[in-house]
């Protein structure tokens, strides 16, 4: 089995993975049968087929795709394109996605796919091809359907990727009525739901708000309660990185470095998120910023004192052999495993807070959700209740006006009523949904640490052990 160790120089990602699982297990009395289902990945489907390049070469391409856990169906997990895509990678990304899914309430199973390719060698002609034949392949295998496994975008992959599945798989199915089902992320126009682009970052968002927002773990790392003023790094610009960074700077953070592949800059005073965008847009780098020092090794942002640290491009990045470098008090893993099972021993021991990536990134799945479900339902969110309510509102406006018997002008009561009565949109309604998610999962997670006296990670896994436990139990499987 070709194996995540090159990531991180330990064991690898699925093995890590199941060592955290596994001290978690350990604070359960479920029966080890029982355990081991749970931790199990179900089924792998490793394909390779050929892809003719546009000089008309031949590429063999090396593809995957892992349902961890059919708990719950249909499977659900993103799609990455990434030149170290293997074997073991998608199966510890399918089985942080079941555990994800359970700890957000969020009734799928995990799954994973991957394709291996560095995305800037193909033409946007070759990457459409793939991708085609790639959802070919899986509807062939019955690993794709509204009901049976639904991907969505992760690392390399994003709304146009997420259009092709769709109209491959649409032109091979019967199931045409509930098509639009079988993958999320899709552009809005193609059945995405309005905030899913931004969905993952803007949850990080929420978690680390919240996290923020409890004065005596803030006081416990020498910091302030808040958001405001907390010094920030993060690794990684994609759609993440990116907009996790641009909700944290809104809500008054300051961004103090920055890191992308080809290196990272750092200013103490801030960085201004689209600034920096725009000059990297411009020039192709994020290096030479004005105002800003130039990192070179961009891994070594991660060593930046800041107090919160945010990995949001790849696994292992924070690992045994870095791990003692690493000065931010929160890790925030907006990323999958961004931090290897042994650096994770040593940051808590440290007095670090993780938030970890298991619940910190949840927001794409949850707003996935979101979309799978307007798709089932063949009707936007809040189209049928945003005008009520809206109505209902002004109703009561202009009731409590009456009883009020004011002399106020009419005109300024109608520029009132119009800023207090409206209905939900479906942006409002998915956001609220997506905050309400983040925020109750964390608050679930924090008592759980404290009751078991252990980290958030752990927290995290003992929360979903036990709601996966539930189900098979009651299924009849386990006693
Ligand atoms: P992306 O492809 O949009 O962006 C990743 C970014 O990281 C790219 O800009 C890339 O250049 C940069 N990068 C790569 N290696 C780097 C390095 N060594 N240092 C600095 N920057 C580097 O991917 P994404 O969708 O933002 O995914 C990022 C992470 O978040 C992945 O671990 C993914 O599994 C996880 N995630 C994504 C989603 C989602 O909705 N897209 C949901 C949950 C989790």
């Amino acid at each position: 089995m070709a194996s995540s160790k090159q990531h991180t120089g330990e064991r690898s990602f699925f093995e890590q993975v199941n060592i955290m699982f596994d001290k978690a297990a350990a604070m359960t009395d479920y029966p080890p049968g029982l355990l081991n289902q749970i931790k199990i990945c179900n089924s792998v489907y490793h394909m390779e087929f050929p892809l003719v390049r546009d000089d008309g070469t031949i590429d063999v391409i090396k593809a995957y795709r892992a349902e961890h856990s059919h708990h719950k169906n249909p499977t659900k997990g993103g799609i990455r394109y990434a030149p170290n895509v293997n074997v073991d990678e998608v199966m510890a990304l399918a089985a942080l996605m079941t555990y994800k899914c359970a700890i957000v309430d969020v009734p799928f199973g995990g799954a994973k796919g991957g394709i291996a390719i560095n995305t800037r060698d193909y033409s946007e002609g070759e990457l459409e091809r793939l991708t085609r034949r790639y959802t070919f392949e899986l509807a062939r295998k019955n690993f794709i359907g509204p009901g049976v496994d639904v991907p969505a975008p992760d690392y390399g992959t994003g709304a146009r990727e997420m259009a092709w599945i769709l109209d491959t798989y649409s032109s091979v199915t019967n199931n045409t009525l509930n098509a639009a089902a079988c993958v999320t992320g899709k552009p809005v126009g193609q059945g995405g739901v309005r905030g899913r682009t931004e969905a993952t970052g803007r949850g990080v968002y929420y978690g680390v708000r919240e996290c923020c927002e409890y004065a005596k773990d803030m006081k416990k790392l020498g910091l302030e309660k808040g958001l405001e003023g907390k010094t920030v790094v993060v690794q990684g610009l994609g759609n993440v990185g990116y907009h996790a960074a641009y909700f944290l700077e809104e809500a008054g953070a300051r961004l103090v470095g920055l890191a992308e592949y080809e290196g990272a800059i750092y200013n103490e005073a801030g960085l201004d998120l689209t600034s920096v965008v725009t000059h990297r847009k411009e020039t192709g780098s994020i290096l030479d910023y004005p105002g800003a020092v130039n990192i070179p090794n961009s891994a070594d942002a991660l060593e930046l004192e800041c107090d919160i640290l945010v990995p949001a491009a790849l696994e292992g990045q924070i690992r045994s052999d870095n791990v003692h470098r690493i000065k931010a008090k929160i890790v925030a893993e907006a990323a999958n495993g961004p931090v290897t099972a042994a650096a994770d021993k040593i940051l808590n021991e440290k007095g670090c807070l993780i938030l970890p990536d298991m619940y910190l990134n949840a927001g794409g799945v949850t707003v996935s959700y979101f979309e799978w479900l307007r798709n089932l339902s063949h009707v936007r969110h809040g189209r049928m209740s945003r005008r009520y309510e809206e109505h209902s509102a002004r109703r009561i406006l202009l009731a409590l006006q009456a009883l009020n018997n004011t002399t106020v002008d009419s005109e300024r009561v109608d520029s009132i009523i119009d800023a207090v009565a409206f209905g939900a949109s479906e942006i409002d309604l998915v956001n609220s949904g997506l905050e309400d998610t983040m925020v109750g999962a964390y608050h679930e997670i924090r008592s759980l640490s404290r009751l078991h006296d252990t980290d958030q990670r752990t927290a995290s896994f003992i929360s979903s052990i036990k709601k996966i436990a539930t189900v098979y139990i009651q299924m009849g499987i386990f006693p």
